[in-house]
């Protein structure tokens, strides 16, 4: 049988089946046959998940890359209901050819919305939550085959559960999303010294409408990016950047160039924290306009691992000074910067958000060097603040830890029971995160 693995390569899985589903009905025939032969399934995105969120070892690999596309539009309201296998690229051409938009989005545009919005997958934006925040309801198929919706209004515990669902209570057959009017913004990049960020980060983040900076643990300067709605036409912006300088920035630099530096600090390690350095200190200024998704988006073609923690708000300046405490004690040097994003507290159940304004902080490592030893020493950091890991990022976190942390775990906990009580959705991974 096919093996299955994600993106990073940090999960595999052998499925018992593959089974395509193009329709709703496929899915609701591919959960009663997975019961029937006493089968789990798994919903598969596009795998860019690093946890093993998504894998089905020995279970139904449902694969969902057939079923894409808009089923309805009102550009009047912005909402737009779309089926659960459209990545967030195609998303993206579509509704701006509607004259719409998300309101927020992460770094990539590879996941499928179905995949992004069951781990909580989010952008930046103190103003803003993640994309969890932008769905309003969902057609789901639950462990008996069912095809049901939910909202606000319909099946509200459902509704709550499944926005951030980790594909525990249901495959998602489509979801509506409320968009927003296509809007354009503003891209500010600049290098700025990290202690500067770090004494005016409040107002940063207040100021911008996307704030967001990188940090190379062995340099001492961060790049900031500031990402800011044009206000109308009449504005004085910045021009869009030519389709060469593009190409050159974030293809031959960020990637090409990159990636090569990270290939020789692999080969030798002694050069990690020098090329460290000297990627902080040829970070440019870049000012330029663009369509909102092309500035979120950028091309990520460099392989590597994450963790990330939501931290409160008002913890960011301790775990960031812990964390350079603790990077130049490692016995093996990190090539990947730190990435530090905001975003406003939610009400969804298990969104890392989740009622309380939120930091986020990501620590990354070059595929192929050992991370284990920063990754656990972050996730200490992280844990003395209450951090809640990304559901599709790194962490070691069980029932018994992540409980205290969410307010409304047990909530999510008894809606999953009710509507799977016999784990036809549970993989490894579900089962030590919820002790199901
Ligand atoms: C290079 C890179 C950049 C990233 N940038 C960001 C970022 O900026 N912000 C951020 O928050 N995260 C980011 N992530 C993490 C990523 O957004 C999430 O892990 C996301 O879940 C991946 O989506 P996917 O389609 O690949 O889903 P997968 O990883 O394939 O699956 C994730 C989960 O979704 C479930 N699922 C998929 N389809 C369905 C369905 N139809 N019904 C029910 N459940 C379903 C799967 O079963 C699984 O549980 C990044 C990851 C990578 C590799």
């Amino acid at each position: 049988m096919t093996e299955w693995s994600n993106w990073a390569g940090t999960a595999s899985a052998v499925p018992a089946r593959w089974v395509r589903a193009v329709c709703a009905e496929d899915i609701s025939v591919a959960v009663r046959r997975a019961a029937s032969a006493g089968l789990t399934v798994r919903a598969l995105g596009s795998g860019h998940s690093f946890t093993a969120v998504a894998a089905c070892d020995g279970g139904v690999a449902l694969d969902l890359s057939g079923y894409t596309g808009i089923v309805s539009a009102d550009v009047g309201t912005g909402l737009v209901t779309v089926r659960s296998g459209t990545t967030i690229r195609a998303l993206n051409v579509a509704l701006d050819g509607l004259g719409l938009a998300m309101a927020n989005l992460g770094d990539i545009d590879a996941q499928t919305i179905a995949g992004a919005l069951a781990t909580g997958t989010h952008g930046t934006g103190a103003g803003l939550g993640g994309l969890a925040t932008q769905a309003v309801a969902f057609e789901l198929v639950l462990a008996d085959g069912s095809l049901v919706s939910c909202s606000a209004s319909v099946r509200p515990e459902l509704f709550a559960a499944a926005r951030v669902g980790l594909g525990a209570v249901g495959v998602v057959g489509t979801v509506t999303l409320q968009c927003v009017p296509a809007f354009s913004l503003v891209a500010d990049e600049r290098p700025m010294p990290l202690e500067q960020v770090l004494e005016s980060i409040d107002d940063l983040a207040a100021a911008n409408d996307h704030f967001e900076f990188y940090w190379f643990p062995y340099g001492r300067q961060a790049l900031v990016k500031r990402n800011n709605r044009v206000a109308g036409p009449a504005a004085d912006v910045p021009p869009a950047m030519p389709g060469w300088r593009r190409w050159w920035e974030f293809s031959v630099l960020e990637n090409t160039a990159f990636g090569a530096a990270c290939r020789a600090g692999r080969a030798v390690p002694a050069m990690i924290a020098p090329l460290n350095r000297l990627s902080a200190a040829v970070l440019a200024v870049r000012r330029y306009t663009a369509p909102s998704h092309a500035v979120f988006v950028t091309p990520r073609r460099v392989r590597f691992v994450e963790s990330e923690y939501a931290v409160p708000r008002a913890s960011l300046l301790d775990v960031l000074a812990a964390l350079r405490a603790a990077v130049p004690r490692l016995a093996h040097p990190v090539m990947f910067p730190v990435e530090v994003r905001v975003a406003a507290a939610d009400d969804i159940w298990l969104s890392t958000a989740s009622g309380r304004e939120t930091a986020y902080v990501a620590v990354h490592q070059y595929a192929g060097l050992p991370y284990q030893e920063y990754f656990d020493a972050f996730e200490s950091i992280a844990a003395s603040v209450g951090g809640r890991p990304h559901w599709g990022k790194m962490h070691s976190l069980d029932a018994a830890a992540l409980r205290p942390l969410y307010p409304r775990f047990d909530d999510f906990g008894r809606v999953r029971a009710d509507v799977d009580p016999d784990g036809r959705f549970v993989n490894a991974y579900l089962s030590r995160v919820f002790g199901c």
